[in-house]
């Protein structure tokens, strides 16, 4: 009799999904990609190196230890709260962006471009934490790049080469390692054209700031001074390859819904359709209908605009979504606070409603998610101070308590 697969026990993929699903005893499967990662591991282990017996396409891309996108967005699962379609769209383009680099060069003369993306949101909905939760997932050298420092070379401010100063620096200076990282560029939208008007001033932070990342962006060879600082005439240069690394670039854009509207507003007038709620706009979260043609009106040059081929939002942060973010996450704050006063041998406890309290301030704040922390150390700072030294081995925290906490507190 023959026995029905089910879906991988390690990964979870669908057996309609893997080349191949094996069983093994007790209800377990595991398919062809986890068989491939756990015989790269056990080499690792015993520091053998052993070549694979068949090496198709897809065992010389295993081999890269790639993970599928389904696994990549279980790992942003465990760190990432809501935002399904951005994390979706990120563990392809990373996929993507690897299975690019492990690609034998002369094959079919096919070239696969690179899978940079943008990524527009609010402040504190997850850009960074998105991007740093991926290079941790892959291992690579990692680097947060702050884009409104950036001025074009010969200015105050920095050269775009000092971002890949510090992905040297994040790979210990591992050329190799460096040239597969990932950057994510943040406040992009702070470089945006000032104005639509060509003007006589140079707009060196804007601008001069585009056109000098669009080398980097699309794949060059960059010398990069090793301690950062001014390019200066007698300095040694690393030379850096930016083609296999991916840059992830981030930004608010504060106001571009208005842009999104007006083009809204235009695409529907030329329909049947005359009302937004006829055609279904949801009014309240206009970033997610955001296109490359906003991020153009906003200030960004074509060309930029063009070494950015994946576009993808981050949805505004609810009160489910923030609340699920204070307890669910790995590394959830709550979790953290448990933990440290476990080390002082202290239980936590605290109320369903103070988790709402939280989730309130929160929203008012208007922080997203970067509120949620100031609130609760303003709740439990004085807790944290008493536990070391009380011989109470329990902390509980009430509503009446933590309102009490909070009656002064402004962000
Ligand atoms: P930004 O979008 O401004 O880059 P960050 O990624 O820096 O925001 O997030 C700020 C803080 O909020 C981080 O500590 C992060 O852990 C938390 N956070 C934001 N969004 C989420 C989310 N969707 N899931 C879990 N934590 C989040």
């Amino acid at each position: 009799m023959s026995t029905k697969l089910e879906n991988c026990s390690f990964c979870g993929i669908a057996p309609e999904s893997a080349n191949l699903v094996l069983k093994g005893t007790k209800n377990a499967f595991i398919c062809d990609s986890c068989i491939n990662q756990a015989w790269e591991m056990v080499n690792q282990h015993l520091g053998t190196i052993q070549k694979p017996v068949k090496k198709s396409p897809k065992a010389k891309v295993a081999a890269t230890n790639l993970l599928t996108p389904y696994q990549l967005k279980k790992h942003l699962d465990e760190y990432v709260i809501g935002q399904e379609e951005a994390k979706k769209i990120l563990s392809v383009a990373v996929y993507n962006h690897y299975k690019r680099i492990s690609q034998p060069k002369e094959e079919d003369g096919i070239e696969i471009e690179k899978s940079n993306l943008l990524i527009v949101g609010e402040t504190g909905t997850g850009k960074t934490l998105l991007a740093k939760t991926i290079a941790k997932i892959l291992n690579v050298p990692f680097c947060i790049a702050d884009a409104t420092v950036l001025t074009e070379a010969g200015y105050v401010g920095e050269d775009v080469e000092t971002i890949l100063t510090r992905l040297l620096q994040a790979a210990d200076y591992n050329l190799e390692a460096a040239q597969k990282g990932i950057v994510f560029i943040d406040e992009v939208d702070k470089i945006a054209r000032k104005s639509d008007n060509p003007s006589i001033t140079r707009d060196v932070s804007g601008e001069g700031v585009q056109q000098a990342l669009l080398k980097l962006l699309e794949g060059a060879v960059i010398n990069v001074p090793p301690q950062g600082g001014r390019k200066h005439p007698d300095q040694q240069f690393i030379q850096v390859n930016t083609q296999h690394i991916l840059f992830l670039c981030g930004g608010a854009f504060d106001g571009i819904q208005r842009h999104i509207a007006k083009r809204i507003n235009t695409n529907i007038m030329g329909f049947v359709a005359t009302s937004e709620e006829e055609v279904g706009i949801d009014k309240d979260n206009l970033l997610q209908y955001v296109s490359q043609q906003d991020i153009k009106s906003f200030g960004l040059i074509p060309e930029l605009i063009g070494r950015l081929p994946i576009l993808t939002h981050l949805n505004p942060l609810d009160k489910e979504t923030l609340k699920a973010i204070l307890t669910q996450p790995k590394n959830a704050l709550m979790k953290q606070y448990e933990k440290l006063l476990e080390m002082d041998n202290v239980k936590l406890e605290i109320d369903e409603e103070v988790l709402d309290l939280i989730v309130e301030r929160a929203l008012d704040f208007k922080l997203g998610a970067r509120g949620l922390r100031s609130i609760c150390e303003a709740i439990m700072v004085d807790k944290m101070y008493e536990a070391p030294c009380s011989n109470s081995k329990k902390i509980h925290i009430t509503l009446e308590y933590a309102q009490q906490r909070l009656k002064n507190l402004k962000l």
